[in-house]
């Protein structure tokens, strides 16, 4: 980030702007917007800021800025459309102690004005570095659509409110009260005019006050393979509300950042948490947030009902009375089989698939090696890597043929996903060669779409192939 944003405060405080022509225009049609004194230095001003100076809206002075002019002010804008004039003036404002802007010079300023959305006193900023004025321009338009005008007197009258509501506890009381206001009651008062938004802050305030504590919840949210835009609507509000989120290592930084601002995040893949200790330890975790009264979210990576230890985690819950649900993710079967353009079933091909883990695996009986190395088969195995020879070996020993695709998919929907089509043969080599160190997914029996018109015929299986047809 090489510029920071913050607010300035402006209330009865000095700005100059050196210039008259259409910049100065357009820069003083903004600071209208604020409390600002504002003082105008052009020899020739335009007769829109003779106008304005007329009104008392700012002073004008009619020469060029001279030493000595922006004396006490926070900033000074230099809107002379002439660089060797802005660069003249800019010297000066600087040698006062101005903050100076040199309009539409980036490298020339030290501060910048970003694009902003005005919902008074709600204000948004925002700002691209000067790297892409378009794309400050769209996500303007965008909220401008999305935050309705009402925004702007909710808040208005919520701010002055604040110490009415300082008899409600500090902390997840006040924050209900609040979000009670801006989402649900103040939206649909506002509609009425500012006195029907006044009343139901206080009828509201009275419901609160008297209403007993919530009780202690706990969500188990699926956070998806790892793409943020693959959350469920529902994992997004859960983790807006949440007070604490208790998420697993895969979790991504790009959904945790999704969490609310004040939730407390606990890492509970962490290193530390012993093996044998690892799930009691995050039972009692959940248990006791939720016997806090906390909302908590217990975020999974994938879908949480796929190897998720999720019912270990129910069972617990229910011993302790704190009540739950769960919100299901894209686990990262189905994220992979997307990145290499399959079907997770086939007509003529599979009308069923399995979900497995290497460690499952290890104690498969001979029967199940059987069936999994049935042609046609395909199995969505998760924690595979370190048992790839091993399920490699079993699956030819039972009958699979050594040309059957096989395809890890690694960093599923994430930025650094790889794809590594190869043969039950080739397996091992593969993984060794390509070593992958984020989450991989095996899939046996497919190849990327793309890959697969090259591949020899495989035979299908002659019973699911029936099954299809009739
Ligand atoms: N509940 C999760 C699975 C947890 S087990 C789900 O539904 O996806 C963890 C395993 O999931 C990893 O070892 C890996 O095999 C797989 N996995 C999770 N995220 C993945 C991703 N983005 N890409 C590929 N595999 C992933």
């Amino acid at each position: 980030m090489q510029h920071f944003p913050i607010f300035v405060a402006l209330a009865g405080r000095r700005v100059v702007l050196s210039g008259g022509g259409d910049a100065a225009l357009a820069k003083l049609r903004l600071l209208f917007k604020t409390e600002a004194h504002l003082s105008v230095f052009a020899p020739d001003p335009h007769t829109l800021i003779e106008t304005w100076a007329a009104e008392g809206r700012l002073s004008l002075v009619r020469r060029a800025l001279e030493p000595g002019d922006a004396t006490c002010a926070v900033l000074f804008y230099a809107a002379n459309e002439d660089d060797a004039e802005d660069a003249r003036v800019s010297a000066l404002a600087r040698a006062d102690g101005a903050l100076t802007n040199t309009v539409d010079n980036l490298a020339a300023s030290q501060f910048i004005t970003p694009a902003i959305v005005d919902r008074d006193p709600v204000t948004v900023a925002i700002g691209t570095e000067g790297a892409a004025p378009v794309l400050a321009r769209a996500i303007k338009a965008d909220l401008e659509a999305r935050l309705p005008v009402t925004l702007g007197p909710l808040a208005r009258i919520g701010k002055a409110f604040r110490t009415m509501a300082e008899r409600l506890p500090v902390g997840r009381a006040r924050r209900a009260f609040w979000a009670d206001y801006y989402f649900r009651a103040g939206p649909r008062a506002i509609a009425d005019g500012d006195a029907a938004a006044h009343e139901a802050l206080d009828n509201l305030l009275d419901a609160h006050l008297t209403r007993r504590d919530r009780a202690g919840h706990v969500a188990f949210v699926g956070a998806g393979p790892g793409d943020p835009e693959l959350l469920t609507l529902k994992a997004r509000r859960a983790l807006d509300e949440a007070d604490v989120v208790i998420h697993d290592r895969l979790v991504s930084p790009g959904i945790l950042e999704l969490a609310r601002r004040e939730a407390v995040l606990i890492d509970a893949g962490k290193e530390g948490f012993g093996p044998s200790m690892t799930q009691d330890r995050i039972n009692a975790l959940i248990v006791r947030h939720g016997r806090d009264g906390a909302q908590v979210v217990r975020l999974k990576g994938g879908d949480p009902t796929v190897f998720g230890r999720l019912d270990e985690e129910i069972d617990a819950l229910d011993a302790a009375c704190v009540s739950w649900h769960v919100v299901p993710g894209i686990t990262a079967a189905s994220a992979s089989v997307a990145a290499i353009g399959q079907s997770l079933t086939r007509r003529g091909r599979n009308a069923s698939v399995r979900l497995l883990t290497g460690h499952v695996m290890k104690g498969f009986a001979d029967h199940d090696w059987r069936t999994l190395a049935r042609p046609g088969e395909v199995a969505a195995i998760y924690m595979g890597k370190k048992a790839a020879r091993f399920i490699q070996g079993r699956l030819i020993m039972h009958g699979a043929a050594p040309e059957t695709p096989v395809t890890v998919v690694e960093n599923a929907s994430l930025p650094g996903q790889r794809i590594l089509g190869t043969t039950l043969a080739g397996l091992p080599r593969v993984l060794q060669d390509a070593a992958p160190e984020g989450p991989a997914l095996t899939l046996l029996g497919l190849a990327p779409r793309a890959a697969e018109a090259a591949l020899p015929d495989i035979p299908r299986n002659p019973l699911t192939a029936t099954q299809e047809v009739s």
